[in-house]
């Protein structure tokens, strides 16, 4: 057993903070959690560790990641260059980049070959240190369309059908769709443009319910959006709400309410390095994608973090910097935490896991120096990093 003690401990919920806390950890699971003077008589013969002046918070979540890209300019190319092998350890070293910098989850949304699940499973296995690891393995696609080289191509609502039952049976975690066009793809339909309507999104998620998979739906564009939203997906990744045609913005006031209503969360999907993104798209286009991500969270559609890390400039060794973009938006430090762990967790179905610091929940634990809530920034001052009640191989 382990016994961490702290100036505080931030279980997770806003609001909630224990001064001069304590958590104990058997083995990969938290026993107890309070403050010290209640925990310690029942740490019996535990390990003890100190940590004065710090905070011990749960493990931080990337909802939006590709394992198998290599963050450079040149993913694509390299990518396709990689043999599985090559690629797979490459993947293993970006997870592990991960978790140094507290995030202890990852969901994996697009790779090719079934990759993320074999690292899973050998993270698992207690093989090699890595985060706990979602896998969408290869995301649903048009033929030649968003992400069509990762091997998801479908024809038909027969092919769907059958491709989140194999993707089921090889121990898939969920299903990703790509509902709308992408950017990263050359010569496929444009960001705005539906590659899938409403009665094949229903397809994918009948057959994903059926398997007791959730559904992440990429989506830029209005109408991919809302048909997402009206099939039952899980989480939409981007939501980008481009008009018909490409040029503007078109928000939907009921669909956004079906989303707060359902609990259908948006995954962002903009990099750690924000700030730097937002320089490159210009002021005026950083502006307006910060003022739709507010007028979602004001009309209480759940946002939770992820950086689609693995996409040129979006790095995987530096997480705690995408929670500052939420304090733009217009959250206070306290539930940019709560949204990073906690409210992430739920949203992915894993909040009866992880993403809090409770009794019976993983021991995946971040501990930083000085106060999160006072400044974010704190969130890379990083003293230890537990997943499953095990260090990270390279504490930061
Ligand atoms: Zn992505």
């Amino acid at each position: 057993m382990q016994l961490i003690t702290a100036a505080t401990v931030l279980p997770g919920p806003a609001g909630e903070s224990v001064p001069d806390g304590a958590v104990l950890v058997d083995g990969g699971t938290i026993r107890a959690v309070g403050p010290r003077s209640e925990v310690t008589p029942l740490a019996e013969d535990a390990e003890h560790v100190d940590f004065p002046g710090h905070t011990v918070l749960p493990g931080l979540i990337n909802a939006h990641v590709h394992l198998a890209f290599d963050t450079t300019a040149e993913w694509y190319t390299h990518l396709n260059d990689s043999d599985d092998p090559d690629l797979l350890l490459g993947m293993a070293g970006r997870a592990q980049q991960a978790l140094a910098s507290g995030v202890t989850t990852l969901r994996d949304l697009g790779d090719r070959g079934g990759l993320a699940m074999r690292l899973r499973d050998a993270v698992d296995d207690g093989e090699l240190a890595g985060p706990r690891i979602l896998s969408a393995g290869s995301p649903i696609t048009v033929p030649g369309g968003h992400c069509w080289f990762l091997g998801g191509e479908v024809s038909n609502e027969s092919e769907i059908r059958t491709r989140v039952e194999d993707h089921a049976a090889a121990g898939g975690d969920l299903v990703k769709v790509m509902a709308s066009g992408g950017s990263v793809t050359p010569n496929s339909p444009p960001m705005w443009q539906s590659q899938f309507g409403l009665t094949e999104l229903r397809v994918v998620v009948e057959a994903a319910r059926s398997v007791g998979l959730p559904v992440a739906a990429h989506a830029h564009g209005t109408q991919s959006i809302v048909d997402a939203v009206e099939a039952g997906v899980d989480t939409i990744e981007h939501a980008t709400w481009i008009a018909e045609g490409g040029s503007g913005s078109d928000l939907r006031e009921d669909t956004a309410r079906d989303m707060a209503e359902r609990g259908i969360a948006v995954c962002p999907g903009w990099p750690a390095d924000w700030r730097h993104f937002a320089e490159r798209i210009g002021p005026e286009r950083s502006r307006a994608a910060i003022e739709r991500l507010r007028w979602m969270a004001e009309r209480g559609v759940p946002l939770i973090l992820g950086t689609d890390a693995g996409l040129r400039g979006s790095a995987f060794r530096n997480f705690p910097n995408a929670l500052g973009l939420y304090r733009e938006i217009g959250y206070s430090n306290a539930e940019v935490i709560e949204l990073a762990t906690t409210t992430t967790a739920d949203a992915l179905g894993h909040g009866k896991e992880t993403g809090r610091i409770a009794a019976g929940y993983a021991a995946d634990l971040l501990v930083v120096e000085g106060d999160p809530l006072a400044d974010l920034a704190n969130l890379n001052r990083q003293a230890r990093v537990l997943r499953g009640g095990e260090r990270a191989v390279h504490p930061a």
